[in-house]
């Protein structure tokens, strides 16, 4: 959601801030803008859309030092006035968040005489810092942090100080890169990692400046810091695929559980901090949003299964305004592909505020979640650019199996278990085979208004995930339930048009979920059924079905998951949508 970056040095600023705005599409955007200081002036360009047309309106810009933005409207349309850089007096900012007390700010500065041209909070943080200006634009920063209220990153230009970048954040990311006479900055070091490999992850509350080749530090009262630098990997981060993300993404599942399931397994001193955090705690929530949350309706099911101890899933945007029961006695495990989810980030603190241990289970490793938990999980999906997550979302479910199996008492269970485990990767790719059929499938059912999954147990959990799939993409109207609840309700919705899927991959519910389909067909619905059970197949009529490969009951919802993930692909192309940039979304939701 939303992204920055910042560059000072002898490269061309427009030219590493298009690219670094290109590499941070996948959070997810509706404008991009940029700044870029040269002779001592400030030009700013703002567009609507891709950053592919900012790109083309910046093409002849030059100038060593610069600020860009991705815009996820929080307030205000996502139109070219409102799209950053924001300029108040001498102060030009792009910002990333929500700056929650910005109308009693904007009525105080407009009874001084300020006149605001957008609708956004981030004009009025920009005029903020003009009226706190008094020559120093690190004094004005640092007055104006002690009044904003909310979530922020900001990168900002003074008219007085051109070749530098100043800096703050609160509860959103900023990262410095610190190369060869040159710094970047940006939301997340992906942006800059072709360019250089030492970082620097800003704190809340600090004030960064970057000069040529120069950062410095302060704290909030503008106390000088030692500036810590992390190496990060450095490298070309990779080029548009020939396809889409999404799809490249979802072709690499088998390598995602793979790395995954060797990172736990492979790794003794983990599994004892694993062992020893969860045995020391009776309780155990699993917290995330979207997808997370939904891999910890899938995680509460697989850990209930093979540990026969209750957990509680809960949505992080609930978690954290719900006085939730948690205590010294419980670990919660946080859920967030980016690590920066600001739901999932708050429920971290707040968990811990009230003595609980924290497990984050993320595919960043240097994300804000991580450095607030007890311990970090780290799912080995390697980048995930479109923004419906795939591999991320199998990952994290092999990751509870494993962590699950990391945890049982019962050593000839684990041994089978383990065993299944480590078929994971082969047979997602078999998952994958199915491709094909998946596609003429959604060539099939493209122009159905409504789908609606069903399922049971983990099945219920991969239901509600591939109609969220779905739902992003390719904009079909779908919902996800317990197969068992259709007939409480929602069968009132089922007529000729509708598509019901259901999923089932355990044997010991497979009929009762069939028995809801037949409910579906009495009344004209179309059904079709993905499963590994060929008898299934054999000895019923269904109007379409995606055969997935036999395993366990605990690892075939794993690879289930991947055909359902093509087929919300195929439909999104079908329908003529860029599955890697759906209308509305983010894929890193840093704000509320
Ligand atoms: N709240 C700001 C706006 O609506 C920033 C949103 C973002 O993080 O992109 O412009």
């Amino acid at each position: 959601m939303c992204g920055i970056v910042g560059y000072v040095g002898r490269r061309n600023a427009r030219d590493v801030i298009i690219h670094g705005l290109e590499i941070l599409e996948y959070r997810g955007y509706d404008s991009a803008g940029l700044a870029i200081t040269e002779g001592g002036r400030i030009s700013v360009v703002k567009k609507t859309g891709y950053v592919a047309r900012l790109a083309k309106a910046t093409e002849r810009m030059g100038g060593g030092c610069g600020i860009g933005h991705t815009r996820w409207a929080t307030h205000g349309a996502p139109s070219e006035i409102n799209c950053h850089p924001h300029t108040a007096g001498k102060f030009t900012v792009v910002h990333n968040g929500i700056i929650e007390n910005f109308a009693v700010i904007k009525r105080r500065l407009e009874s001084k005489g300020r006149k605001f041209l957008s609708e956004t909070d981030t004009e009025v943080a920009a005029c903020l810092m003009d009226d706190l200006y008094k020559g120093d634009p690190t004094e004005a920063l640092a007055a104006a942090m002690k009044k904003l209220k909310g979530a922020f990153a900001f990168a900002v230009l003074c008219a007085d100080c051109p070749g530098e970048i100043f800096l703050m954040k609160r509860h959103s990311p900023l990262v410095v890169g610190l190369g060869d006479g040159e710094c970047f900055a940006a939301s997340d070091c992906s942006a800059f990692c072709g360019y250089t490999d030492t970082a620097v992850f800003m704190k809340d509350g600090e004030i960064g400046v970057m000069g040529e080749g120069v950062f410095t530090l302060y704290d909030g009262n503008l106390v000088k810091k030692t500036v810590r630098t992390e190496k990060i990997g450095g490298g070309a981060p990779c080029g548009q695929p020939a396809e889409d993300f999404m799809k490249k993404e979802i072709f690499e599942t088998p390598a995602a559980l793979r790395d995954t399931v060797n990172a736990v397994f492979g790794d003794d001193s983990l599994k004892k901090r694993i062992i020893d955090i969860f045995s020391k705690n009776d309780k155990v929530v699993m917290t995330g949003c979207g997808t997370a949350y939904n891999a910890c309706l899938m995680g509460k099911s697989l850990f209930e299964r093979v540990l026969r101890v209750p957990v509680e899933a809960e949505f992080a945007s609930e978690f954290r305004y719900k006085n939730p029961i948690v205590d010294d006695k419980t670990v919660v495990v946080a859920v967030s592909q980016s690590g920066e989810t600001a739901d999932t980030l708050a429920a971290v603190r707040l968990a811990k505020s009230l003595g609980a241990d924290v497990v984050a289970l993320t595919n960043a490793g240097r994300s804000a979640i991580t450095r607030e938990a007890d311990l970090t999980l780290l799912t080995a999906a390697g980048p995930e650019r479109a923004v419906a997550a795939t591999k991320s979302y199998s990952a994290q479910a092999a990751a509870f199996l494993c962590v699950a199996t990391v945890l049982s008492y019962d050593m000839k269970t684990v041994e089978k278990i383990r065993e299944e485990i480590c078929c994971l990767p082969s047979l997602a790719s078999k998952a994958l085979a199915s491709a094909g059929e998946v596609k003429a499938l959604a060539a099939l059912y493209g122009k159905k208004r409504s789908v609606f999954f069903i399922g049971r147990g983990p099945d219920y959990a991969l239901a509600v995930e591939s109609s969220l799939k779905l739902k992003e993409v390719s904009y079909v109207h779908s919902e996800g339930f317990a197969a068992g609840e259709l007939k409480h309700g929602t069968l009132a919705l089922i007529d000729r048009d509708a598509l019901v899927i259901a999923i089932v991959t355990q044997r010991h519910t497979a009929e009762k979920t069939l028995s809801a389909l037949y409910e579906v067909k009495a009344r004209g619905g179309k059904i079709m059924i993905v499963t590994p059970f060929d008898d299934l197949i054999a000895e019923n009529r269904f109007d379409a079905v995606i055969k997935t490969p036999p395993s366990s009951g605990l690892t075939a919802p794993v690879t289930a998951m991947i055909p359902l993930q093509l087929f919300a692909y195929y439909m999104s192309k079908e329908r003529g949508i860029n599955p890697d940039k759906p209308r509305n979304l983010a894929k890193s939701v840093t704000v509320e």
